[in-house]
């Protein structure tokens, strides 16, 4: 089982829906809430936060 997260990609603007494995909870610390993913707009990779879908750094 997995999840759909969607993000704005920080090059193109656009929005970008990826796609996300589930993994156990105990393998998902705080501090480590950030997955980096293959944008689908840009080709570019992405630093994206697991829940809230938000851009590395920003606010
Ligand atoms: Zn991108």
């Amino acid at each position: 089982m997995g999840r759909h997260i969607l993000f704005k990609c920080p090059r193109l603007g656009t929005n970008v829906q990826h796609w996300l494995p589930a993994t156990p909870p105990e393998n998902e610390p705080n501090s480590n809430a950030y997955v980096s993913v293959v944008c689908l707009a840009c080709t570019r990779l992405h630093f994206i936060h697991k829940e809230s879908g938000k851009l590395l750094g920003e606010e």
